[in-house]
């Protein structure tokens, strides 16, 4: 058996885990924390959950793409979700006008068109656009050697705003239309319209919450890869890659022990890998300088909200909102200005839940306003910082009081996390909320090789592919095909789903 480690137990780790379990290699996952999943991480304060990170997913109904990779991963069934409302999955607000999204191309033009009557016809374009990327995939389709690289380079290079202005000509709708923006951090010019394309079908097509919360993806994961012989170590830093003249040969752990290794994942931060690679010769200066200069999207703020009992009804949608007249240039504030939007969610417990217990509220804090704090570490990061965090989070909270007026008598605590919580919980660099920010400007140079120059180390996770539920699993399946070629792992993965 050939002995792989993987460094990092966020859902790239993990799901790169079981690929290769399930295939007969010997698998340790190594995680620093003393929790496993990352960004599916949960908390508990006071009895009661919260999710840090993922909170709704999409396209996972029968013959979905998520769901396909679910039970190729063999989680589906371990997995209980529960629906967004099908006629209003988001909300959108704009300077205190409200659009709702509807899952399915159809209804969702018609829901648009019944806001924008006269923007029918580019709605429907717009949705034909979007269909072609999502099914110029070959990994979304699941049809080997379908990519159509015409489609996905032209809108790989086009931003966002570029395409959505081309086609519809109602200033308002072009702004819904990048209503949920902060899914994926997107600047105006900058973000690829690809990337947009992917996120708008994936949740369009369905839209869920995990029952009990994100970290369930985690826990059902480490449980497939247990059934297959591997292992997940927490409190476990990777703190180098080990190299001799030509390859890899294990990885140190916590600057002590050595684990050998015939072929090692890094499912980190680029730039964390970088710096576990930082005294071999086989990475040359020019990629460690282009990885390590990539920007990054921007960092977030979250407020973790605790209700009352019986307090707050459960909203089964998700609430992004905008307190200008346009979603772009959030990431662009001044402190008397912040915040200019933020998202918020209510967490599902239980199926058919009629009231929420907790809900969180995420906006964009870029980590140079953090700058005093920098050097600090979790839980000690002094009084100046308690009170900066607790100043920001009731103006998050006033803000939402705008939006539903009385909330904050139905909170009972509050807790906060600020880009250098996920800076220090997930190695995120900078605390940004996805990782490295695609960009059109920067073309090729912008992207992250599943491969690198040594022949045994390749890197997986959100920096790869894409960010999110699918984006990460697809980088999954990208590194893992490395190792049992692409063709194999179609037909497994369609086989899974026979
Ligand atoms: C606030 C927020 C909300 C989000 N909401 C959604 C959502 O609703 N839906 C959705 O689909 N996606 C969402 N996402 C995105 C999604 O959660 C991520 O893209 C995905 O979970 C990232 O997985 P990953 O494995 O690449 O990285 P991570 O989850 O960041 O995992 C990396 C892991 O590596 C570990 N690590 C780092 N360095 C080392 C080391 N040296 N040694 C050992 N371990 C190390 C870290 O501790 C961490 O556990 C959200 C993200 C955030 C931050």
């Amino acid at each position: 058996m050939k002995k792989v480690v993987i460094i990092g137990s966020g859902l790239g780790g993990l799901s790169t885990g079981v690929v290769l379990a399930k295939n007969g290699y010997d698998v340790t996952v190594l995680e620093q924390g003393n929790q496993i999943g990352g960004c599916l991480q949960c908390f508990y304060r006071h009895g009661v959950k919260f999710e840090t990170g993922m909170h709704f997913v999409g396209s996972a109904d029968e013959g979905q793409i998520l769901n396909k990779m679910l039970r190729y991963l063999e989680i589906d069934d371990k997995l209980l979700l529960s629906r967004l409302d099908v006629d209003c999955y988001n909300v959108i607000s704009i300077n205190g006008q409200k659009f709702n999204y509807a899952n399915g191309q159809e209804a969702f033009i018609n829901q648009m068109a019944s806001y924008f009557p006269s923007q029918t016809d580019n709605l429907v374009q717009y949705c034909q656009i979007v269909n072609s990327i999502s099914t110029s995939s070959s990994l979304h389709t699941l049809k080997y050697d379908s990519t159509d690289n015409t489609i996905n380079t032209e809108y790989q290079l086009r931003s966002v705003n570029d395409v959505i202005e081309h086609i519809i000509t109602d200033p308002l709708l072009q702004k819904v239309l990048v209503g949920d923006l902060p899914l994926y951090a997107a600047e105006r010019d900058k973000t690829p319209f690809s990337i947009h394309a992917f996120i708008m079908d994936f949740y369009n097509q369905s839209a869920f919450r995990f029952v009990g919360g994100s970290n369930t993806v985690a826990n059902a994961l480490a449980n497939v890869l247990e059934k297959y012989g591997g292992e997940v170590c927490t409190r476990s830093k990777a703190t180098r890659i080990i190299c001799n003249d030509t390859r890899a040969i294990g990885v140190e752990i916590n600057g002590e022990q050595v684990l050998a290794a015939d072929y090692v994942i890094s499912a980190t931060h680029p730039m964390r890998t970088m710096e576990m690679l930082s005294d071999t010769h086989l990475i040359r200066p020019a990629f460690r300088k282009r990885i390590n200069s990539i920007p990054q999207t921007v960092g977030g703020f979250s407020v973790y909200l605790h209700f009352k009992e019986n307090a707050v009804p459960y909203m089964n949608h998700n609430f992004f909102c905008y307190n200008t007249d346009t979603p772009w240039g959030c990431e662009q504030y001044d402190d008397s200005i912040w915040p200019k939007g933020y998202l918020y969610m209510h967490m599902c417990d239980k199926p058919l839940q009629q009231f929420a217990r907790t809900g969180v509220i995420i906006s964009y804090m870029r980590i140079e306003d953090l700058k005093p704090w920098w050097h600090t570490s979790v839980g000690h990061r002094g009084t100046e910082y308690e009170t900066f965090v607790h100043e920001h989070a009731m103006r998050l909270i006033q803000s939402l009081c705008k939006q539903f007026p009385g909330l904050d008598k139905n909170i009972e605590h509050f807790y906060v996390s600020s880009p250098l919580s996920y800076r220090d919980y997930t190695g995120t660099e900078g605390g940004s909320l996805y990782g490295i920010a695609k960009d059109v400007t920067l073309g090729s140079a912008g992207r992250v090789p599943h491969k690198t120059r040594i022949p045994n180390v390749f890197m997986t996770g959100q920096n790869i592919n894409s960010h999110g539920m699918l984006g990460c699993i697809v980088g999954t399946m990208v590194t893992c095909s490395e190792l049992l070629t692409s063709k194999y792992m179609y037909e497994q993965i369609v086989e899974a789903n026979k």
